[in-house]
């Protein structure tokens, strides 16, 4: 179990959040069938995670395996597994794929333009998800609002047009305090990299810790421009966004 080093957080608005994320679930599982989550293991994945298992939601869980996460990540889908006594699907790009990839890019290639970084996540994200959401009716996200330039105006419910079908943002208005109270007060196993100045995560070699008063996603694609900072899976129009203070850096700054 990961040690909870995330400093102590206002809980007074957490009860009303989750009531809401249960009855906009509830409501999507009583009016669709064939809904499935798509986590990534980072925080916000894991508070949905722990609400559809604790309220026994018939949504499928999968993970896109891009063959390129972190250890600690491979390692937290074996401990969701255990803790919650459930199957994380894995869905995989295509080797060969891969290998068109590399022969034309090589294998880090991602670092040398946006065109070359954006093929990457086609063929090791957005292709996997396309077959992870085939004949699907929702998929659930735990995408929030502040998180990012390309997702100020997220909606907590949506309809997916490029991928053909709804999808469901529940935690779209939570804050990141908000969020690390979900996990605290749950005792939700949570990447151990988030205690290492990693508060968006997702593959290894794209993702590097932050400093003090960079922004959360600042360390995803740190070498693009925010308005590219997507790896197309939930692109969305840019807009002027808070800044906002993953609580690792809250707890820096005091420390400062
Ligand atoms: S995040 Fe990086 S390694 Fe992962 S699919 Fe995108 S470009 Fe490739």
């Amino acid at each position: 179990m990961t040690e909870r080093r995330q400093p102590s957080l206002s809980t007074d608005t957490l009860p009303t959040r989750e009531a809401a994320a249960i009855e906009l679930l509830s409501q999507v599982c009583r009016e669709l069938d064939s809904i499935v989550f798509a986590t990534s293991l980072g925080a916000e994945d894991m508070v949905l995670t722990e609400i559809i298992r604790r309220e026994r939601l018939p949504i499928r869980i999968f993970t896109l395996d891009t063959g390129r996460l972190p250890a600690e990540t491979l390692e937290l889908i074996e401990v969701v597994e255990r803790h919650y006594g459930t199957q994380i699907e894995r869905y995989a790009p295509h080797a060969d794929a891969i290998a068109d990839y590399v022969s034309r890019y090589g294998l880090d290639g991602f670092y040398d333009s946006v065109p070359a970084r954006q093929a990457c996540c086609r063929v090791r994200k957005l292709e996997p998800l396309k077959r992870a959401l085939a004949g699907q009716s929702a998929w659930v996200t735990g995408l929030r609002a502040e998180q990012s330039v390309t997702r100020a105006e997220l909606p907590a419910r949506e309809w997916d047009a490029a991928n053909g079908l709804e999808k469901i943002n529940p935690l779209a208005d939570w804050s990141e305090h908000e969020v690390w109270a979900f996990i605290r007060h749950h005792r939700v196993p949570y990447n151990p990299l988030h205690d290492q100045g990693y508060p968006s995560i997702g593959c290894a070699p794209c993702t590097r810790a932050i400093t003090v008063g960079e922004d959360v996603r600042a360390g995803r694609w740190w070498w693009e421009n925010p308005e590219t900072k997507e790896c197309g899976l939930h692109r969305r129009e840019f807009a002027p966004r808070q800044p906002s203070a993953h609580p690792a850096i809250e707890r820096d700054r005091s420390a400062a």
